[in-house]
């Protein structure tokens, strides 16, 4: 770049003989020059001007004298202005750069300017600049340039490239635009750019482009446009740079990416991260923020009613059919829930065989109650599947939700609902449909009851039927509370298995059945006296358990044989064919090596078969005093009972009639060979010493 025009080297180089004229006439040949002159402080104030300043930009200088030259900077190039002044104070001459400036008629010019410091210059005291207009320059290279690599580059790239006019028509668009969207570029040329977006964005797209049309800078904004086969559609991402105040350009730059990979992985993500990968059913996650969702518009929305269901009998199916008959089933679950659930319901899978449908404006208790046994009754459906038709069941529970609901604790309360109802059909105890806060609080308590010994144990004499003499007894645990009041195990026991106590309540009623036989027998009864104690689920499903319960022998000198552990049938065969299979299949043989005899308590009411008494390992089994306390009455009762002592004679196992209240039960047992009862006839459960008198020496003697 040429030095900087320097008024005073101007007039010495032009400096003639004709001395007396010689001011006059730089003036003049200053006037002359394509390039303006510019004098300003060093805070950009015009001091003077010249040469072509007025003709270039269009203003008389007069006017500008005393304001900044700032002021017809375009302000995207304010900085670099800025920062060339401040480089000027610091060298005699600073950098040429471009820089766009505002004419009298408000169009922009480009100028190349440079400037040189004569601020120590007593005359000038000022920064002189000198500024060319190179719009004209500008045009000739971009047109020169047409078809050069760079106009290859850009029509080539997978990027749209288009310029856009400001009122928003195209007016020129890179070949990417036909390729992405099949559209001809001929036709596209002159129209508006919102006529190929799709028509619900349209407006939001139009804002988008009037704004970029405002502001300086980069603007940025998503859309989707239609392809040319009316079929497809192609999210872009549009990146507007405004060039409008640019002379040459005069437009909108706009480079638009295709975002589809992005937004389907972004998607993908996203359903991974809120779905179940097997059943494409929403996961915890996305159930979770739905019901938070929910819950916040109960009001308007009517009741939430979340129903909770887990399959009975499913694990079986997944560790004798094999995992792929599994996750078939449990696809075909899936389907089967959605069919029930209406179209705005939830369905969403927890994990295993776990399954949640919530439903929403579910007003009465009833038809919640009938949502649930729909649930069931499709669930009860046969599966074919490939390996053979197999049938499983779900439990349902359910809870609606109220003011003070949470998404937690509406899971948690249909969650308990589902245990209680498995519960029930076990018919091993008596549950109580507790909310979950009670329930907390519940097991908190037993917490302590444990640590501070809150818990007894009542016996029930255990009699043999031909003379009714105690043979043993059972061992039924009892919550002492602090109040005064007498707990039973069906106000408890769930939740005790729930908060993971079972293990220590287990032990806890062993340790004193072990303790209390010990005590007997020092005091002289009958040393083939037996106690029998309930083992919970956990305690079988625990590796530790069998070690536990030798020590326990050992302690206090118990043989034993003398112990039998209880079992109920529907527990026995949930553990065996459940997750932790191997260590209860090993925890019943460990305990038969041991010696301890083993009964199936609770006989009849679940779906063991032949094999499956086999494997167990059973000594004894306990028939339901359901089936007892209707053989007098119902034939099928009567039946049960003779088949399962005839079972129980074929397979040489002991028999023990549960719940015989009344003679003429005890007579029937006896004449179908029953010899063992237990029974509110023989006696209740009470505490150990009621019995002392019956079973110890001096008291035997008297008898
Ligand atoms: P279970 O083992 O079948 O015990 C028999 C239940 O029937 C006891 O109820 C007993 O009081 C009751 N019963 C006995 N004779 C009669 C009768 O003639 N008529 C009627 N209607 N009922 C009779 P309880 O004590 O309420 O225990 C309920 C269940 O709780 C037990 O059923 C057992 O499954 C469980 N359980 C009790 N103690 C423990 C324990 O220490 N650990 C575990 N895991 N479970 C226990
Ligand atoms: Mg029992
Ligand atoms: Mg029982």
């Amino acid at each position: 770049m040429e030095a900087p025009a320097d008024p005073s080297a101007v007039t010495n180089a032009e400096s003639t003989p004709r001395a007396t004229g010689a001011v006059g006439n730089a003036r003049r040949l200053l006037e002359s020059l394509p390039d303006a002159v510019f004098v300003i402080d060093g805070e950009g104030i015009l001091v003077d001007a010249g040469g072509a300043a007025e003709r270039i930009l269009g203003w008389a200088v007069e006017e500008w004298i005393g304001r900044s030259v700032f002021e017809v900077v375009h302000p995207d190039d304010l900085d670099m202005a800025l920062v060339s002044l401040d480089s000027v104070g610091g060298k005699d001459v600073g950098s040429p750069i471009d820089i766009r400036i505002r004419t009298a008629d408000g169009s922009w010019r480009y100028v190349e300017i440079v400037g040189a410091s004569y601020l120590d210059d007593a005359e000038i005291n000022g920064i002189v600049v000198v500024a060319r207009d190179m719009t004209e320059r500008r045009r000739f290279e971009v047109a020169a340039n047409d078809g050069d690599l760079l106009s290859i580059l850009v029509h080539n790239s997978a990027a749209i490239t288009m310029l856009v006019d400001g009122d928003g028509s195209v007016r020129s668009v890179s070949g990417a635009f036909a390729r992405l969207l099949g559209h001809d570029p001929e036709l596209v040329v002159g129209r508006p750019l919102i006529h190929w977006v799709m028509e619900a964005q349209r407006t939001r797209v139009a804002a988008a482009l009037v704004d970029a049309c405002r502001r300086t800078g980069i603007s940025t904004f998503e859309a989707t446009l239609h392809h040319r086969d009316g079929a497809r559609s192609l999210p872009l991402e549009f990146n507007v740079v405004n060039l409008l105040d640019d002379p040459v350009v005069h437009g909108l730059v706009i480079t638009a990416y295709d975002i589809s990979p992005l937004r389907e992985a972004r998607d993908s993500l996203e359903f991974l991260a809120t779905h179940d990968p097997l059943t494409q059913l929403a996961n915890r996650s996305l159930l979770v923020e739905r019901l938070e969702t929910a819950l916040t518009h109960v009001p308007d929305r009517g009741i939430l009613t979340v129903f909770f269901l887990d399959l009975d009998r499913f694990k079986p199916v997944n560790d004798l059919l094999g995992h792929e008959a599994g996750d078939h089933l449990l696809c075909e679950v899936a389907q089967r829930l959605e069919q029930v659930a209406r179209g705005g319901d939830t369905v969403a899978r927890l994990g295993g065989d776990e399954f949640v449908v919530v439903a929403e404006g579910v007003t009465s208790l009833a038809t919640a109650q009938a949502i649930s046994r729909r649930i069931e009754t499709s669930i009860a459906e046969p599966y074919h599947l490939a390996a053979g038709s197999v049938s499983v069941f779900a439990s349902v529970g359910f809870a609606r939700s109220d003011e003070s609901s949470t998404a937690d604790s509406l899971l948690a309360d249909a969650d308990g609902a589902m245990y209680l109802v498995k519960a029930e059909r076990r018919g091993e105890i008596r549950p109580q449909l507790l909310p979950v806060t009670e329930r907390r609080a519940l097991a908190e308590a037993l917490a302590i009851a444990l640590a501070e010994d809150q818990l007894r144990v009542h016996y029930q004499p255990v009699v043999d039927l031909t003379d009714q003499h105690i043979v043993g007894f059972e061992a039924l645990v009892r919550w002492q509370r602090p109040d005064g009041k007498l707990l039973m195990p069906g106000d408890f026991l769930t939740v005790a298995e729930e908060a993971g106590l079972g293990l220590l309540l287990g032990r806890t009623v062993l340790e004193h059945a072990c303790a209390q036989l010990h005590s007997w027998r020092a005091r002289g009864a009958d040393e083939n006296l037996s106690i029998a104690v309930n083992m919970s689920s956990a305690q079988l499903g625990d590796a530790e358990f069998p070690s536990i319960v030798r020590q326990l022998l050992n302690t206090h000198g118990i043989p034993p044989s003398r112990i039998c552990l209880e079992i109920t049938e529907r527990d026995a065969l949930e553990r065996v064919a459940g997750a932790t299979g191997r260590t209860s299949s090993a925890c019943l043989a460990d305990l038969h090596a041991l010696g301890i005899e083993l009964a199936i308590d609770d006989f009849g009411t679940g779906y063991s078969s032949l094999t499956h008494l086999r494997e167990f390992s059973v000594d004894v089994l306990k028939i339901d005093q359901s089936f007892v306390s209707g053989m007098c009455e119902r034939t099928s009762d009567a039946g049960i009972v003779r088949a399962v002592i005839g079972l129980a004679q074929a397979m040489e196992l002991g028999a023990i009639a549960e719940g015989v209240e009344r003679p003429e039960q005890a007579a029937a047992l006896r004449a179908t060979g029953c010899t063992r009862a237990q029974g509110y006839l023989f006696g209740r459960p009470a505490p150990a010493e009621t019995f002392d008198s019956a079973i110890l020496p001096a008291h035997a003697i008297a008898r």
